[in-house]
């Protein structure tokens, strides 16, 4: 039979991760700050444990899904983080989109342990690690590949590995932030479109058959009406929040520093997210973004 898979990290793209490694027979020992989210994980057969260091105390395998930098820098080395009671030969892969500066200070830390730690970032938002079709980019020693791939896709469609440590977050931050570029720019396009006279569903049905199409005007466009099972059509809840989008953007402008990469228009992405946190977007889907042009047309 399987043996244990430490969970850590029960959020809105935890949970459902969790529930697949259940599903997929493994026995799951998991944990959060809030005790509210354990809850479900719990009924389904999980054990739930306090900290950290308990999940590492039982698991020799570990799958963290933090929201940012410092939440990963606690749960690992902490004082009840993973390194206090890591079992030699672990495993531990992180799936949350940090910065991978970090990635690299875990991979040595755990290796002082005489563990291993891989960067494991996603792309695919809920409905993806519900239905187990996320997309897993992952760095690390190409060697431990393998047993890594062996938990990732049960959760994912794909995995794919990207080269040493921090190289799976690279691959992610970049991904990001051209989608908020293309975001950004598809609702522009569309609000311009729209105070030209042009019906949006037109407009769009026009994009996706010529050279502006990109998946933010295909496939998650930002105007309410335009497609249906899309954040835009149900007044931007759900999806992939704002907050969440300006954080990864700061990743990249971070990365763009350290290497003296000129990225101008993932700098000003990254403002119009900070903008949109500051006016009350922190919570909507990203593709408010469309929502936040029109502000002073709706007033
Ligand atoms: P979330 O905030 O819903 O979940 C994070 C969970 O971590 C929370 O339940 C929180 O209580 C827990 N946590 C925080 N600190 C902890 C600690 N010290 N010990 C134990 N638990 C702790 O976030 P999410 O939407 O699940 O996203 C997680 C990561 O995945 C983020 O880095 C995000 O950028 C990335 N991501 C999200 C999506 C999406 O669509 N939501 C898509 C791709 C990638």
């Amino acid at each position: 039979s399987k043996t244990q898979v430490g969970f850590i990290g029960l959020g809105n793209m935890g949970k459902p991760m969790a529930k697949n490694l259940l599903k997929h027979g493994y026995p799951v020992i998991a944990t959060d700050v809030f005790p509210e989210s354990c809850k479900e994980l719990q009924e389904l057969g999980a054990q739930i444990v306090d900290n950290p260091a308990e999940v590492a105390d039982q698991a020799d395998r570990v799958v963290t899904m933090l929201p940012s930098s410092p939440n990963v820098i606690e749960v690992y080395t902490g004082p009840n983080g993973i390194l206090k009671k890591v079992k030699k030969g672990s495993l531990l892969i992180d799936s949350s989109t940090i910065d991978p500066a970090v990635s690299k200070e875990m991979a040595v830390a755990a290796e002082k342990m005489g563990a291993v730690f891989m960067d494991a970032p996603v792309s695919g938002g809920v409905g993806a690690a519900s239905s187990g079709k996320l997309t897993f980019m992952v760095g690390g020693v190409e060697e431990e590949f393998t047993a890594a791939q062996e938990l990732l896709t049960c959760m994912g469609a794909n995995v794919v590995y990207c080269g040493a440590v921090g190289t799976g977050q690279a691959a992610k931050i970049c991904n990001n932030m051209l989608l908020a570029i293309g975001m950004i720019g598809t609702s522009e396009t569309m609000n311009l479109g729209i105070r030209l006279g042009l019906d949006p569903k037109l407009l769009a049905k026009i994009l996706n058959m010529s050279s502006g199409r990109c998946w933010s005007s295909d496939t998650y466009n930002p105007v309410p009406g335009v497609m249906e099972g899309v954040p835009s059509g149900n007044n931007y809840q759900g999806g992939f929040g704002t907050q969440l989008m300006a954080k990864d953007l700061g990743l990249a402008q971070t990365t763009a520093t350290n290497t003296k990469t000129p990225v101008p228009l993932g700098s000003l992405a990254h403002q119009i997210y900070r903008m949109m946190c500051a006016r009350g977007y922190s919570g909507k889907d990203f593709s408010s973004v469309f929502q936040f042009l029109r502000e002073d047309e709706e007033n």
